[in-house]
């Protein structure tokens, strides 16, 4: 490895992360270090933590205790003798902008078509004007395959549509890295495969992405590195190849049982 590549910071750096909600501890101690341009892979049974952890590292949630660092700068807080200080809201927001975040359920703009939902941030954060924002708008959503439908309201697209568009959206503030929590978990059967492919092109093009998925074959294709969470702690990481064809821990072997 050479010196230039050691002296760049992770991508994503989360370190000694705790999270209770009242007595439940939901992230108990995660550390867990995402290379630049790589794809992480975060797998789990439901209730382990895993949207929770996504969210901190946006710091749409607060860590109880430890912090978050993307490219090297610390998310939502900055370091005060041994303490951290909350950032004001707006340089939140600031950083915020940097990670895009694809749901569940895509969370589109009801009200705005579909190249209208993938421009409006650019715009709004005042990153580019209108005409710049909606060329570049059109030009992803043709990219994730939707060209024909820049003038569609959410309302009238396909929920695999409606996360393409997501997609598109999120890629609109050239974010560094781009978190997904179970984007095709609300999809019917036959719509996932649409979505998977457009994650599986963007793997690869230098954008650093978080997935949270039960899609296993997926993760074995477009995964660096695979991580089992389960009651708030990593339990195992590793290569896919490792992680899900030769789990070390029952615990790891007993979820993937049940998935695949
Ligand atoms: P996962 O995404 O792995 O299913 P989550 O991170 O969503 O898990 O949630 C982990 C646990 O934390 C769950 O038991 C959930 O009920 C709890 N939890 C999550 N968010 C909140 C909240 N805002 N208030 C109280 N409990 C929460
Ligand atoms: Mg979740």
């Amino acid at each position: 490895m050479s010196a230039d590549r050691r002296a760049r910071p992770a991508a994503v750096e989360v370190r000694g992360a705790v999270k209770a909600f009242g007595a439940h501890t939901v992230l108990d101690g995660i550390d867990l270090t995402v290379e630049p341009g790589t794809v992480t892979v975060i797998v789990g049974p439901s209730g382990s933590g895993k949207s929770t952890l996504l969210r901190a590292i946006n710091h749409l949630e607060k860590l109880d205790q430890g912090c978050v660092s993307v490219n090297g700068e610390l998310i939502g807080v900055r370091e005060q003798g041994d303490r951290l200080k909350e950032l004001p809201e707006r340089a939140i927001l600031a950083q915020r902008r940097r990670i895009g975040f694809v749901f569940q359920n895509f969370n589109l703009f009801p009200h705005l078509t579909a190249v209208e939902n993938v421009a409006e941030a650019p715009v709004a954060t005042g990153a580019a004007t209108r005409t710049e924002a909606l060329e570049r708008a059109r030009s992803l959503l043709a990219a994730v395959g939707l060209a024909d439908k820049e003038g569609a309201y959410p309302r009238h697209l396909s929920g695999g549509q409606q996360q393409r568009v997501a997609i598109a959206r999120a890629l609109a503030q050239h974010p560094e890295v781009i978190l997904f929590d179970e984007p095709t978990s609300a999809l019917d059967p036959e719509l996932v495969g649409e979505v998977l492919s457009v994650i599986k092109d963007l793997a690869g093009t230098g954008t650093t992405l978080i997935i949270v998925t039960h899609e296993i074959a997926f993760a074995r294709e477009v995964a660096d590195e695979v991580v089992f969470l389960d009651g708030g702690r990593i339990v195992e990481r590793g290569a896919p190849s490792q992680v899900l064809d030769r789990p070390r821990h029952t615990r790891t072997r007993e979820f993937l049982s049940k998935v695949l």
